[in-house]
């Protein structure tokens, strides 16, 4: 199997988490011994979203679903150590999520030991992957705004909380550099046209109707697929299974294959963008995306959860700092230099509210240049990448009360917030300001235990 060095990557991929863990690890190993391995040889498991990475009753006050539908779920136990993820899991966040806990770790981080959050937006290197994703849900009313909800949140905030922000796709679409693995909670807006689409509106009427509506799915998604060019693109969020490629010619971009594209019904047609040319970091050579959407937990197993043979990475493969195996035959985890270099460039831009006044303060961003960036890659190649410091280290530590079922909480309580030490070590590492601290207690690592 491993013959250019580069080993072949296994992994799982489920559309929708919803808080059944436990349920999810079963069957992945079921899964996997069917077809005659272990789910301990899956180098990851991706959950496309609605992960709820609830710790507490608290920050189930924080998920914007229905008090009715309320449910802990399985996370809890994975936060106070009684469970263990039995494999490397990677997510991105949902419009179900206890969002309180990924602003904590807007940057990406662990949200208990194996369980990586990509953050608002990310990109992380596994061994010679490259993995980049993009959390929450758009909605074009929020889409300009800052990232303006701090805790206690609103009716209004636990709802907008999720919604992407142009800020995070903004940088993501800095990247220069192609990504082998793009995730989404919802799909990239027409990516059903390159699929079997008459057979998606003809099972999900509805499906059509929002397209004709020109809302269904992501625009930003949308523009990041082209720009990005991944081989694959995972997502969640439409509770059904969904494969499409889509393929880009050279100097062509997305908006130029979707006109191309022949059996698209015409009111469908006259909605779509006009093509712009692109200038995509891989518009230089033909590029093939095979998006899969799938399903939520707890219908039939093909439609949410798959388990795929990727092969050998396509690009990167030339990328030795990143690719040291660990003792396990797995390879570590590491921040992506570009994507760091990105990260530091934007920072000033990052608009959060101040958690005291709440008040959002004008961004003093500036506009990022392609110089800024190739100064700040070479800041990062010798501030991390030359002192050894680009394998993201595995600092879990719960610094949130974990769940006590003996504690009483009404649905109109919310959590304090808890500043997440990995956050702070992520902006010491960069050397940035860490915009998420609380200025009251940002020394104390425990602060807020004991206060449930
Ligand atoms: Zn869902």
């Amino acid at each position: 199997m491993e013959s250019s060095g580069t080993p072949e990557l296994k992994v799982a991929v489920v559309g929708c988490g919803h808080g059944e863990l436990d349920n999810i690890y079963a069957t992945l190993e079921s899964e996997c011994e069917r077809k005659g391995f272990s789910s301990r040889d899956l180098d990851f498991l991706i959950i496309c979203g609605d992960f709820q990475a609830v710790r507490n009753e608290l920050d189930l006050n924080c998920m914007s679903v229905p008090h009715r539908h309320r449910k802990l779920g399985d996370f809890h136990k994975y936060y106070s150590g009684a469970a263990q993820a039995p494999v490397l899991t990677i997510v991105v966040g949902g419009n179900h999520e206890a969002s309180n806990y990924h602003f904590e770790l807007y940057h990406g981080g662990w949200l208990a030991p194996n369980i990586y959050y990509l953050g608002a937006a990310g990109v992380i290197r596994y061994g010679p992957w490259r993995i980049a994703g993009i959390s929450g849900i758009y909605n074009p009313r929020n889409y300009h705004k800052p990232h303006s909800e701090r805790l206690p949140y609103d009716r209004d905030d636990i709802r907008s909380v999720y919604h992407v922000r142009e800020y995070d796709v903004q940088r993501l679409l800095f990247l220069r550099s192609p990504v082998d693995i793009a995730l989404s909670h919802d799909w990239p807006a027409w990516v059903e046209l390159f699929g079997d689409h008459k057979q998606l509106f003809a099972t999900k009427p509805t499906f059509l109707t929002s397209a004709l509506a020109n809302s269904l799915g992501s625009k930003p998604a949308t523009e990041l697929l082209g720009h990005l060019r991944p081989s694959y693109w995972f997502a969640g969020h439409m509770h059904i299974r969904f494969e499409a490629t889509v393929e880009l010619e050279e100097g062509a971009g997305i908006y130029d294959a979707l006109k191309r594209l022949e059996d698209v019904p015409e009111k469908l047609r006259a909605l779509l963008p006009r093509p712009s040319g692109s200038s995509s970091v891989g518009s230089a050579f033909t590029a093939k995306t095979e998006f899969l959407g799938l399903s939520k937990v707890g219908s039939p197993t093909f439609q949410w959860l798959e388990v795929r043979n990727l092969g050998r990475a396509p690009y990167n493969t030339n990328a030795p700092h990143y690719s040291r195996n660990t003792t396990t035959g797995k390879f570590d985890l590491n921040y992506d230099e570009e994507w760091l270099a990105i990260t530091r460039a934007c920072f000033a831009g990052l608009q959060i509210a101040d958690p005291e006044t709440l008040v959002v303060a004008p961004s003093r961003g500036k506009k990022v240049a392609a110089m800024t960036l190739d100064e700040e890659r070479k800041w990062v190649k010798e501030n991390i990448v030359d002192k050894g410091l680009l394998s993201i280290p595995r600092d879990f530590v719960a610094h949130a009360p974990v769940h006590n079922p003996d504690l009483v909480v009404t649905p109109d309580m919310q959590p304090l917030e808890y500043p997440n030490q990995q956050t702070a070590r992520f902006c010491e590492l960069l050397q940035i300001p860490n915009k998420f601290a609380m200025p009251s207690v940002e020394s104390t690592e425990d602060a807020g235990l004991g206060l449930l």
